[in-house]
């Protein structure tokens, strides 16, 4: 079965989609991102592939209304798979720059050939690092959703940034900088083009976000200087996060980008990136439990200042 439906109680949609139990778990002895894999037969470099498992098809069936307060609609949409390296071992931290640069270009291609498709509102490009975050291949990867409707987290941000404008006539991660760099206190990393802050509202103990310094809604509006300026970035973030507790450290990264197929938010919406790691400590993991999955209201047992000193002494070669 694949099909989302809706939920009346929340306002929000959940895709059912049977086939992804179907999924491989770790596999113990063949990657099938390595060359030789199930994937690859030749070399490559970094590629982008149709998902095998898609949570969303462009074919996705057909459904029909039962009943009207039970909503159905077909999953329509696309699941991609991006591999950063032909290197199993490699991982954003590990990899040369100009290696992320290609992979910030591709998100940038792969963000734009999937906004032609009508019926697609939010292109979603994430990475989950590790398997305390749900990734079941070790080999530097990550995905891409092309959903049909907006997700209710995104939809929070476009309400609070949309509301900003409207009370302000500016934008607030604009406004969120300009704050960053005067204090300074929360700042992990900072090139000419990104800062990298522990944000004043950190949910996550050592969430870091990323942002430009301009003003753009999507990777698509960076021009090539500030693209290698978000690869230096990534990858001084990632280090960090490799070297704080010595461990290949798991995190959830996403790019939020404006809604495609929809000029209501450019004025608004601000490209960044926010990197989710569920460590709290070396061998303490902070779990969505029941008052941040019930609520949505985080708990954050770490000061965010504290978290960005940390994370700024962290030295790396770059
Ligand atoms: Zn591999
Ligand atoms: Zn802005």
């Amino acid at each position: 079965m694949l099909e989302r439906r809706y939920n009346v109680l929340t306002g929000e949609w959940v895709i059912v989609s049977a086939l992804t139990q179907q999924r491989p778990t770790n596999p113990t002895n063949e990657c099938p991102l390595c060359v030789g894999g199930a994937e690859f037969s030749e070399p490559y470099d970094l590629c982008s592939f149709d998902n095998r498992f898609p949570s969303l098809r462009v074919d996705a069936p057909e459904v029909y209304y039962e009943d009207e307060i039970y909503a159905k609609e077909r999953a329509l949409g696309k699941c991609e798979v991006v591999v950063y390296t032909v290197e199993h071992e490699s991982a954003m931290s590990l990899m040369p720059v100009h290696q992320i640069e290609k992979l910030i270009k591709m998100w940038a291609d792969r963000y734009l050939e999937l906004s032609k498709l009508p019926f697609v509102k939010y292109v979603f490009i994430f990475e989950n690092r590790g398997a305390q975050v749900g990734a079941t291949l070790p080999h530097p990867h990550g995905q891409l959703y092309a959903f049909p409707f907006i997700p209710k987290r995104i939809e929070a941000k476009l309400t609070a940034l949309t509301r900003y404008f409207d009370e302000h006539h500016s934008c607030a991660l604009c406004d969120v900088i300009e704050r960053e760099l005067k204090h300074g206190e929360r700042i992990v990393h900072e090139n000419e083009a990104f800062i990298a802050v522990v944000p004043f509202y950190a949910r996550w103990p050592y969430e870091v976000h990323v942002y430009p310094k301009r003003h753009v809604g999507s990777i698509v509006e960076l021009n090539n200087k500030e693209r290698y300026l978000l690869s230096k970035v990534l990858k001084v973030v990632t280090m960090k996060y490799d070297l704080l507790f010595q461990q290949a450290f798991p995190y959830m990264m996403m790019l939020f980008q404006a809604p495609v197929n929809d000029v209501r938010y450019q004025h608004a919406f601000h490209f960044h990136v926010e990197f989710n790691p569920v460590k709290r400590d070396k061998d303490k993991i902070k779990w969505m439990a029941s008052v941040e999955t019930g609520t949505w209201a985080f708990i954050n047992p770490k000061i965010p200042e504290e978290a960005a000193r940390e994370l700024r002494s962290v030295e790396v070669l770059e």
